[in-house]
């Protein structure tokens, strides 16, 4: 008995050790911003520190390789593909848990339960947590939740892209195709980055063709850009 108390109490005590020694770093910023190089640059810097480190990123995100995470420019990294956070410690093991020191987490929007697996993994398991994602959708939208995480992070990067039209710094995300899709996944076939002028201009050219094309349903269905879409809908 006398053992057991003592294994609890040094249970207790390294707990308390752990509770509110970890720490929450979110990177945001429209597509094409060096989210995912940023966030591996950080891992980088981590595992150099003699950290022990896991990825993970969303099991919808298949764009580039299924189990690493790979920036634009074809930087890969391993990681865990999964479908939600709080899952993570069930497929990840307890002793591996326990051992980690960073968890990265990629395309942090697509996560559902991105607000209470930081919470714990920061406040209950003293994880440093860096998270990468979209802060807005491709009609400006909050997108997911990353925003939600801002006031319990100890720090927030908003990263800016470059304007494709021209060439000043780019803050949204603008989808280019016709797709209405509630979630499209898709890269600079689909989105391109813009400045305030050039996503607004391209929003009223939008709108006024999308007028157009309302006028005759028939040549409407193929190409309809998704600016009036259902207001659910929470385009990538
Ligand atoms: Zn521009």
């Amino acid at each position: 008995m006398a053992t057991l108390n003592n294994d609890t109490s040094r249970d207790v005590t390294a707990d308390q050790k752990l509770r509110g020694s970890g720490a929450i770093h979110v990177i945001m910023g429209p597509m094409f911003s060096g989210k995912s190089t940023s966030l591996l640059r950080r891992i980088k810097s981590e595992i150099s520190l003699g950290r022990s480190v896991a990825m993970v990123k969303s099991s919808k995100d298949t764009r580039y390789a299924k189990d690493s995470v790979v920036t634009h420019d074809g930087i890969g990294f391993p990681c865990w593909a999964i479908p939600d956070l709080m899952s993570f410690h069930d497929i990840f093991g307890q002793d591996a848990y326990d051992k980690l020191d960073v968890i990265g987490i990629d395309e942090a929007q697509f996560f559902g339960d991105l607000y209470e697996f930081c919470c714990k993994a920061a406040d209950d398991d003293g994880k440093t947590v860096i998270v990468a994602g979209l802060d807005g959708d491709y009609l400006r939208r909050r997108f997911g939740g990353v925003l939600d995480i801002v006031p319990i992070a100890d720090s927030v990067t908003k990263l800016t892209a470059r304007c494709e039209v021209c060439g000043q710094k780019a803050f949204f995300t603008l989808r280019k195709t016709c797709d209405t899709k509630t979630e499209l996944i898709g890269g600079a076939d689909v989105y391109m980055p813009v400045c305030r002028k050039h996503y607004v201009n391209n929003r009223i050219v939008i709108k006024a063709s999308k007028k157009e094309w309302d006028s005759d349903k028939e040549r409407a269905k193929p190409c309809v850009e998704a600016v009036d879409a259902d207001p659910s809908s929470i385009g990538y």
